[in-house]
């Protein structure tokens, strides 16, 4: 008998011929989740489907929390793998295994079999009669419920048997890397890395970028933002974060700017110097933390006026969600506590009293047009600190 974890994932399965392709990257970021959990184990992928299989003792709780960390993983099952010997010794392995999950709870149960290997004595529906017949024997205190049965063991009968009768939730999402990459806005907020987890989520591989303003902003803002970003390794074990040098264009918009437009072009700004480090990085999309009419500079109008600057799509996962919404995913993921930690943001520290809520664009270029703000714009760039982050010395790759 061999234990392993069955890996089922959902919208991979929908991919047609770039299924296979799919799965690979899925092995991938499952054998980097594993990197961190000691012992040694080996991938088998029979028909479609993924097994992990322990070599040396491998903790299972361990495993299960590493591998609730991999996009793309709708459940997992810890399984037991049996040869075929007979039914009376596959019998006394589904009621051994039953009451090693479950000891002695009352619970009710169906047994579902599926036989893919045809020349097995039993067809499926003798096995689950028989297999049911005798977990009821083993555990009286079962009950059979075939429509809402509250543990379904699940028997597969190939070369080999699978038997298991737990699946444990996983993440979700689609394998980080499937989806081509993005820089995420990320400004030590509550927001922005609740953005760049689900960005993650559904596949995209994240870089960041940091605005700061030193020395008006703090080296504890940005080692908030460094924290932030070590979380959010979690799920992708390795994020390179592109810190913009942002004082001289802030001062210069202080300087120079109506204050009621001093965020609409200082947003604008950052849109401009994103998308030069998003070009020199391929990566397709910007991601931020912006959220429908949080703030006056999250107004549509704003927004538009804002984004107007550039052609690069910008993806706003939190965009129609409630703040309280936000929070509870921030607490979940677990950066809720860093992000809440009070140090200044540049955009915090230049805040006007009234900062307009219904910009106008033609405005908005008049006031830029009385400074030249391209030199700065590429300084910006080309001084930017980069630095990778990762829990395990290892760059990520697709
Ligand atoms: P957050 O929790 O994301 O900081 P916020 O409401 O404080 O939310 P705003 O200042 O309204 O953020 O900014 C909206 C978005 O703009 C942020 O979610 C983030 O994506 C981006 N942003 C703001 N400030 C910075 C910064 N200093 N560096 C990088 N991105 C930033
Ligand atoms: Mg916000």
């Amino acid at each position: 008998m061999k234990r392993a974890f069955l890996i089922k994932y959902g919208e991979i399965a929908l991919k047609g011929k770039n299924r296979r392709i799919f799965e690979d990257v899925l092995v991938k970021r499952i054998r980097q989740a594993l990197d961190s959990v000691d012992g040694t184990y080996k991938i088998e992928r029979p028909r479609g489907r993924i097994f992990i299989e322990p070599e040396t003792g491998m903790d299972e709780l361990e495993t299960i929390e590493a591998l609730k960390c991999v996009f793309g993983i709708v459940a997992i099952c810890p399984v037991i793998l049996v040869e075929d010997e007979g039914f009376e010794t596959l019998a006394g392995q589904v009621v051994d295994f039953f009451g090693e999950s479950f000891s002695g709870r009352s619970l009710t149960f169906k047994v579902d079999s599926r036989r893919s290997r045809k020349n097995y004595p039993l067809n499926s529906m003798e096995l689950n009669a028989d297999l049911g017949e005798r977990l009821l024997m083993a555990y009286p205190q079962l009950k059979v419920d075939v429509h809402k049965p509250e543990v379904l063991v699940r028997v597969e009968v190939r070369d080999n048997i699978s038997i298991y009768v737990r699946e444990i939730p996983g993440p979700g999402g689609m394998p980080i890397g499937t989806n081509g990459s993005a820089q995420l806005l990320l400004s030590g907020g509550i927001d922005s890395p609740v953005a760049g987890y689900l960005a993650m989520k559904r596949g995209i591989k994240l870089e960041c970028i940091y605005f700061e303003s030193p020395p008006h902003t703090s080296p504890a803002a940005k080692d908030k933002v460094k924290k932030l970003v070590n979380i959010l390794n979690t799920y992708q074990s390795s994020i390179r974060l592109h810190v913009i040098n942002f004082t001289e264009i802030q001062e210069a918009i202080y300087k120079n700017m109506n204050p009621e437009y001093m965020i609409t072009i200082m947003r604008r700004m950052m849109y401009r110097i994103s998308e030069k480090v998003m070009h020199e990085r391929n990566c397709l999309v910007l991601v931020n933390g912006e959220s429908v009419g949080q703030v006056a500079s999250q107004t549509l109008t704003s927004m538009q006026v804002i984004n107007s600057v550039t052609n690069i799509p910008v993806i706003r996962p939190v965009a129609c969600l409630d703040k309280l919404e936000i929070i509870d995913i921030a607490k979940r993921i677990g950066t809720y506590e860093t992000s809440i930690l009070p140090y200044e943001d540049c955009c915090t520290i230049f805040l006007p009293k009234h900062p307009v809520i219904n910009p106008k664009i033609d405005k908005a270029i008049e006031y830029e047009n009385t400074v030249d703000y391209e030199e700065m714009i590429d300084r910006a760039v080309k001084t930017r600190e980069v630095i990778t982050i990762s829990l395990n010395q290892k760059e990520f790759d697709i």
